[in-house]
């Protein structure tokens, strides 16, 4: 009966008594923006990962190359919402054009945001590209930065994006970013927590080590306590404040992700179904009490155990 369900889940988010929150892909090229444009029942893009567009580039690509590839996104979802996230270039993701220098800790490193403050010109070019490929396109793209961890590096990366006609938000991925929400919303339309880092800088733990799965679990209660934080500081402006990280794929979560006060969620093309099915099978009171039951716990199997009595 489930499978069934979601096999028909087509939208749009919202739970069983009709609280919207939008469901998002999360895309990395043309290709894959137009294979989740006519396969799921996603409402946009919630985390265009434009930094595995140029992975095997030994050279930056031109604006008019970036603008081609951003275009075609734009287009699969022409008159949806499209976040298009600048490079987050470095650690598990390093661009040979981007010059990193020579770390012994990358992922503490000279990654994301951080690139501009050593070379401004790859984030100008991209946020030329990006701008003319709106020009062009029917979708407004909503264009974010990675890896920001002060409110003084949201209101830089916002002038740019507004000189440009766009609309500026970040991701909140650093645990200082989540405890100064309120001050960085003063200088952004939006945010979009990645919970795959965040975890990872909350709990001190490698996201790519095996051996410490357990301390990056999303359900850990301190990362949703940053959640939670995140999402009452835009409910307190009414700025959305969505979910981009694998927390988003897991329905369970993602109905405390709700519970907590987020307002959109973008997964990987595959999980849209299972994620809008399973929001439109609960209420938002559930949601709610889920998610206040998951926060009063000490560890993630605790959390999802009182989440699931609730939801299940
Ligand atoms: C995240 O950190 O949760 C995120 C969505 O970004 P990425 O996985 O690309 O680092
Ligand atoms: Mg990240």
């Amino acid at each position: 009966a489930d499978a069934a369900k979601v096999a028909r889940w087509a939208g749009p988010g919202a739970t069983s008594d009709g609280h919207r929150i939008d469901v998002l892909a999360n895309v990395q090229d043309g290709a894959s923006a137009q294979s989740a444009a006519s396969n799921t029942a996603a409402e946009g893009v919630g985390l265009f990962r434009t930094e595995l567009c140029f992975l095997d580039r030994d050279t930056e690509p031109t604006v008019s190359e970036q603008t081609h590839i951003y275009s075609e996104v734009l287009d699969a979802f022409a008159g949806r919402k499209v976040v298009i996230r600048t490079l987050d270039a470095g650690s598990d993701k390093p661009l040979r054009f981007a010059n990193h220098p020579d770390e012994a800790n990358p992922a503490l490193g000279v990654r994301g945001i951080r690139i501009a403050a050593h070379d401004s010109g790859i984030l100008d070019r991209q946020l030329d590209a990006i701008a003319a490929a709106a020009v062009t396109s029917q979708a407004q793209p909503w264009v974010m930065a990675p890896m920001i961890a002060t409110a003084a590096e949201a209101e830089s990366f916002a002038g740019k994006v507004r000189e440009r006609g766009l609309t500026p938000g970040v991701m909140i991925e650093v645990p200082a970013a989540a405890l100064l929400a309120e001050q960085i919303l003063t200088h952004v339309e939006f945010l979009s927590i990645g919970t795959n880092d965040l975890a990872q800088y909350t709990m001190a733990a490698d996201r790519q080590s095996a051996d410490l799965a357990a301390l990056t679990d999303p359900w850990q209660p301190a990362v949703l306590h940053l959640v939670a934080r995140t999402a009452a500081a835009g409910t307190a402006v009414t700025k959305p404040v969505g979910v981009c990280g694998e927390a988003a794929a897991d329905p369970l979560l993602a109905c405390v992700l709700a519970g907590l006060g987020i307002t959109s969620l973008s997964c990987a093309a595959a999980a849209v179904s299972s994620v809008g099915a399973k929001l439109a099978s609960v209420s938002l009171d559930d949601c709610r009490r889920a998610a206040a039951a998951a926060l009063a716990t000490a560890d993630p199997a605790a959390a999802r155990a009182a989440a699931a009595a609730i939801l299940r």
